[in-house]
Parts: structure tokens; sequence; C-alpha cells
């Protein structure tokens, strides 16, 4: 039978089912995986004129990105080293109402993918201004994208009211509703600036285009306080009045929970986005993985945006992951390889309602797949490739990945993203903001 594209590797690590496969080969056409099977029967099965070797190789399914901000990438290292609300209030939402445009949404989304691309992440959860920008960029870059249609209370160059702000989402969702590589997902910041008539109106949107709702919860201890005085409630509390608490629901962050609100959460079958990095670097406390894993509830993994983490690098979101759910349970056999490797792929994908698409390498799901050198020095020997994956290797060892069977990175090369084109844009943008700041 002929195929677009068979790639034979060392290793295969569907992550469902859960194992290693070794020296076996995927075959790909039409964007899909049509089969995985031992090297052997894949060269007398399947003819194609798209053979790729990659014997030291693992392929594991593409890695999704949970949350982030794409288009902050811009940002990277403007202000590090402060605290949440002096973080956004002193720097980075004056510099958002400064420079915040289609263009900027454009090139920051383009450094990002240019760099989840060369990292092995193949779709990402966004939530910023200009979406139908983010949408345009990812459809270039051919990379998969879940473009967040952004609710703030305040004013920006994106939209003026609550009215506006879900008018354009509106638009934006309609614009993409025969896109399978970009979908939609509702983005209502957070709790603390979103108010309740605008979060009722995206609770039943969402239910109306079924799509998920993304949003910043419990991320700080200083957010339930001021909820508690405000609202009375904490805002998990708060979101559940309001009808968000279900299978819809991706809560990002999540470091202040009590046991009654991981039962909560489990109850709702809401979804978690866990991002270490970014909670570790502005001291906001740990999200309790163990416990919500035990609970039964579905965690994904997420970098949050370049400005809060500061880099878009999923391998070392798993191992950070991994090994804070250890120390924060107590426990080393929490969060094992495996499971580290579930959130970053197949549990993103369920959070973001793809699961049908892909998460994992599975005949039938699209053709996400990256190939990560294992026979380095860095990660030799190589006893347990899962094991090498999650606590050895670095993105730098990512050297090919294909979305729906298009090969954007290519030994290395990005296929898709002009390099020095970007690179003289990004240029620019340091300028502008550097005077600003
Ligand atoms: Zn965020």
């Amino acid at each position: 039978m002929n195929v677009e594209t068979l790639i034979h590797a060392g290793w295969v690590i569907p992550v469902e089912p859960e194992g290693v496969l070794v020296r076996h080969s995927i075959a790909v056409d039409a964007g899909r995986i049509v089969a995985i099977l031992p090297t052997d029967s894949a060269r007398a099965e399947y003819r194609t004129e798209n053979e790729v070797d990659l014997p030291g190789h693992a392929l594991i399914p593409g890695l999704i990105n949970a949350h982030t901000h794409a288009a902050m990438s811009l940002m990277r290292g403007l202000a590090d080293d402060l605290p949440l609300m002096e973080w956004l209030k002193g720097h980075i939402w004056p510099a958002e109402a400064r420079w915040v445009s289609p263009e900027f949404v454009r090139d920051g989304s383009q450094l990002a993918m240019a760099e989840m691309l060369r990292s092995g992440t193949t779709c990402f959860n966004d939530m910023y201004f200009f979406p139908d920008e983010v949408a345009k960029q990812a459809k270039h870059a051919g990379v998969r994208a879940v473009v967040g249609l952004i609710v703030i209370d305040f004013p920006t160059a994106w939209a003026e009211s609550a009215d506006e702000y879900l008018h354009k989402a509106l638009e934006v969702h309609d614009s993409l509703r025969n896109d399978t590589l970009v979908t939609t997902a509702f983005a209502p910041h957070a709790p603390y600036t979103v108010s309740d008539g605008p979060l009722e109106r995206v609770a039943t949107y969402a239910e109306e285009l079924d799509i998920p709702i993304h949003i910043h919860l419990h991320e700080t201890a200083d957010e339930i306080s001021d909820s508690v005085q405000q609202f009375g409630m904490r805002p998990i509390e708060r979101l559940e009045r309001l009808g968000l608490i279900s299978p819809r629901l991706l809560a990002v962050h999540m470091t202040q929970l009590t046991q009654d609100e991981i039962e909560q959460i489990a109850a709702g079958g809401a979804h978690v986005a866990n991002c270490p990095e970014s909670n570790l670097k502005l001291a906001n406390g740990f999200c309790p993985t163990a416990k919500l894993l035990d609970a039964g509830v579905n965690t994904a993994l997420g970098t949050d945006g370049a400005a809060s983490n500061n880099d878009l690098d999923m391998f070392s979101e798993m191992r950070t992951g991994a090994l804070l759910a250890k120390g924060v349970a107590g426990d080393a056999s929490v969060v094992p390889a495996a499971a580290a490797l579930r959130m970053a792929t197949l549990s993103g994908a369920r959070a973001l309602g793809l699961d049908g698409v892909t998460g994992s390498l599975e005949p039938g799901k699209a053709a996400d797949i990256v190939a990560v050198r294992l026979d380095d020095i860095e990660t030799s020997p190589v006893y347990h490739p899962l094991s090498q994956l999650v606590y050895a290797a670095g993105r730098d060892q990512v050297t090919d990945v294909w979305v729906a069977g298009r090969r954007v990175l290519r030994e290395g090369e990005l296929t898709t993203i002009d390099i020095e084109a970007l690179r003289a844009r990004t240029a620019e943008w340091r300028k502008k903001l550097g005077e600003f700041d």
C-alpha cells in the first residue's frame, strides 16, 4: 500500500496505550496516522516516496501546551522577579495598553509558534487579544491552536466593553467554523477581571457553541482573600453559582485549593491546567497535582506566557511538573514519567475537547508527531525511554515535527516560518518596548 510518509524509529511512545514500542514505524497518509507497526512489517507492507529513518529517536505525540499567551513572547524578560499583581499592574498591563495591536500579536505569536514547534509543541491553548490574528498565524505556521475568545472588564485595543468582547468572540468563532487546525475556546481572563454578567453570558454561549471555557482560577492567595472580601465567597464558589464549573471548564493554575474544592472540581468534571514554572517564578504556590489526579481530575500542563516563565518549553514543564508534584506530595512515586508525558499530551487534548483528534499516537488520529533524539550523550544510555524523555531530555533534542502530517520541523529547521525575518521584526519590538520601559 502507498502512503505519504513512513517514519521508522528506535522507539514509539504512543501514550495511549501506555508503554514503549521498540523498533516500530508510523505510516501517515492524508494527515492521519494509518498504522503503527514493527519496522520490518512496515517496510514489507507500505510503499512511500517519503521514508524517514530515525533509529536513535523516540516518536511521541505532539506536546500540548494547555495554557499560554503566545504574543506575550515579545515581553519575555521585560519585567522579572516581581509578585503577580505588581508585575501585572506595574509592567504588563501598561505595556499592553501602549503596544498591543494586530501587528504586535502577529509578530509575538509567530515568535511563540517558532519556539513551540522547535520544542515539540504541536498544539497550544491561547488567551490573548486579537485572536483572529493568532488564528491566522497558526494556520500559516501549521500549528494546531485553540484561540481564546478573550473577555475582560476593561477596554483594550481589541474591544471596549463586555458587549464588544462577546460580539467579537462570536465573529472570530464563526470565521473558524470549518477549520480543522484552529478551534476556539472562551477565555474570560480571571474571576477578578470579569464580572458576573459577562461570565454568565460566557457560560451560555459556550454551551450553544459547544466550546471550552479557559480561565485563570485560584492563582494566588490574594485572589481568594480579595474575592471573599468583595463577593463573600471564594472564586470557585462564585463560578459554581454562575454555572461555570462543568466539563467545559479548563481552570488554569489552581494553586490554592481545599480538599472540598478538589472534590467539587472532580464532581463537576472540570479540567485543570497546571503551570508549575510560572507559579514558581511568581511565588504563587503549588498546584496539588497528586491530589487532583487521585480525585480523578483531568490535569494538563501549560507554560503560561513567556513573560512569566520565561520560555515555552514543555519538556522543562513536564520535568518541573513531575518533580514538584513529588515534592509537594512528599511521595516520590506520584506522577511517574508516563503520567507526566500523559499530562503534556492526551490530558491537554481532553481538556480542550480534542482527544478525538490528537494527544496520542493512534491510527485514525491526526499525525501530530514529534521525533526526539535519544542517542545523544545527554540521554545515554537508554534503559527506559520514557524516563529519558521526562527526566533527562531537553527540547534541543527535538529534530522533526509533523502536524496533521505536515513536516513543520525538518532536521531542526522550521519549514513554515522565516526565522531571519522574524528575528528582525522581534528586534524592532525590542527597541520600542525597551524605550517604554
Ligand atoms: Zn496565564
